[in-house]
């Protein structure tokens, strides 16, 4: 496309929403249910952000993306917004008092209009390249992997619907909009340089978003929990917090959900296999707010989770395939320990992800400020534009929602300002 598209085709101003995590969805919704245009830009080929990569959701303990699923359908559906998935923002400037913004789309390869999601494409790609996403798209389509693919070919022979074009090339799109929400949410950090967590030297160590994945009832492994390692069930399972956060190395604020998650996940845990002990290592446990509170209230050293409060020290890989030590202070007891775990769990190696636009940047650029800690600093009256979610600070899915609708409500209200 070539030229501004004209987003201006109701009275209130366009909207640039980048991230199509739960605040982007729902600043979105917010904003096009006042009447303004929104163009929703979201890197991934689906939306719903790391909600949907999670299998429950504290405090409910329901199906994480469920209750999702019902706002990624009014967001694909509404007519004020155009959902631009599998797109990042290539470039940003302010013009005449609005933003000028350059977006760059990858192909999808499977149009999903003509999609009837059969499978065959899949069953037929000897490198695994094509997957579907059926529960977060509307109407269930299969994406390709540019990466994977190797163009042999054997997908558009078998597709019944014509559906694959490879062909396709990746487009610009150019918007005009009067005001950017940034909502990207965040990404899990390297820790490896901070050794003593031993991350990457056994398969049992994992992060708190790859166990979420490893055991999830829609996943692999169908809920079982197993070991990565030789797929044999673990007799024990410790869940180390503030890993990479609290810490002036890396992340030195709170991570904010992780105290929740490990207690939740610790949980599903003893509701799949009862015998797995869990142990959880915390500085403090940071469960805050009446019906966080609550959640911690409930019996989980009756369930057979153990709660320590100590930092680890060390953990490392024993010799022979022996599993894994955790060496800690318990610092209520005052005693140092070495404990033998199957499985480890680092929880807290959480960031706000960054927002880098592709484009060289002028003085007429908009790019988000950040702090030094990558999370976006907003907005001062002469700026377009604003944050919310986990980008902005560690937030829950509840406070990223209650943010976004927030920020929705200032844009909504700057523009009756100006009316
Ligand atoms: C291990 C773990 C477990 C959790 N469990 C729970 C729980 O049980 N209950 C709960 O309430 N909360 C939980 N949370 C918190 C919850 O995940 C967040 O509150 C929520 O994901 C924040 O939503 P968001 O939209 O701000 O960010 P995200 O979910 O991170 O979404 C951001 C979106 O923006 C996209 N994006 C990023 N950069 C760009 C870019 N430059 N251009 C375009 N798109 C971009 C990303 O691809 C992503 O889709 C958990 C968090 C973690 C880490």
């Amino acid at each position: 496309m070539t030229g501004f598209e004209h987003t201006q085709n109701t009275k209130k101003n366009a909207v640039l929403v980048v991230g199509g995590g739960v605040a982007g969805i729902t600043a979105s919704l917010d904003l096009a249910n006042a009447g303004h245009t929104v163009h929703l830009v979201e890197n991934k080929s689906h939306l719903g952000g790391q909600v949907s990569e999670l299998d429950k959701l504290y405090p409910t303990d329901h199906c994480a993306f469920c209750p999702l699923w019902t706002d990624v359908k009014k967001c694909m559906e509404h007519s004020l917004i155009t959902v631009h998935t599998l797109s990042h923002v290539k470039g940003l400037e302010k013009e005449n008092g609005n933003c000028s913004a350059v977006i760059l789309r990858s192909p999808r390869y499977i149009d999903e209009k003509k999609c009837v999601f059969c499978g065959r494409c899949e069953k037929e790609c000897p490198v695994g390249a094509i997957h579907s996403e059926w529960e977060h798209l509307n109407p269930p389509s299969f994406v390709i992997d540019e990466a994977l693919c190797t163009q042999c070919g054997n997908c558009t022979n078998v597709c019944p619907s014509d559906a694959i074009n490879m062909e396709l090339k990746e487009e610009e799109i150019h918007l005009l909009v009067s005001y950017v929400i940034w909502a990207t949410g965040f990404k899990e950090a390297d820790i490896h340089h901070l050794k003593e967590y031993g991350s990457g030297t056994h398969p049992d160590i994992m992060t708190s978003m790859e166990f979420e994945e490893w055991t999830a009832e829609a996943g692999t492994n169908r809920g079982t929990i197993i070991k990565k390692s030789d797929g044999a069930v673990p007799a024990n399972i410790a869940f180390i917090q503030c890993a990479g956060a609290r810490d002036l190395r890396m992340i030195p604020s709170c991570s904010a959900v992780c105290c929740m998650h490990a207690l939740k996940q610790a949980e599903w845990v003893k509701r799949r296999n009862k015998g797995i002990d869990c142990w959880i290592f915390y500085t403090d446990l940071r469960t805050v707010g009446r019906d966080y509170y609550r959640y911690s209230l409930r019996d989980f050293e009756g369930a057979g989770i153990n709660l320590v409060r100590g930092r680890p020290g060390l953990i490392h890989p024993l010799p022979g395939g022996k599993g894994i030590a955790v060496q800690f202070e318990n610092t209520i007891t005052q005693k140092r320990e070495i404990r033998r775990f199957d499985i480890v769990i680092l929880n807290g190696n959480i960031q706000p992800s960054l927002i880098q636009l592709r484009s060289e940047q002028s003085e007429k650029t908009v790019v988000p400020q950040i702090n030094k800690e990558g999370f976006v600093i907003t907005e001062s009256d002469e700026t377009p534009d604003f944050a919310c979610g986990f980008g902005l600070e560690p937030a829950d899915v509840a406070e990223s929602v209650i943010q976004a609708s927030a920020t929705a409500m200032r844009v909504i209200n700057k523009e009756s300002d100006q009316w």
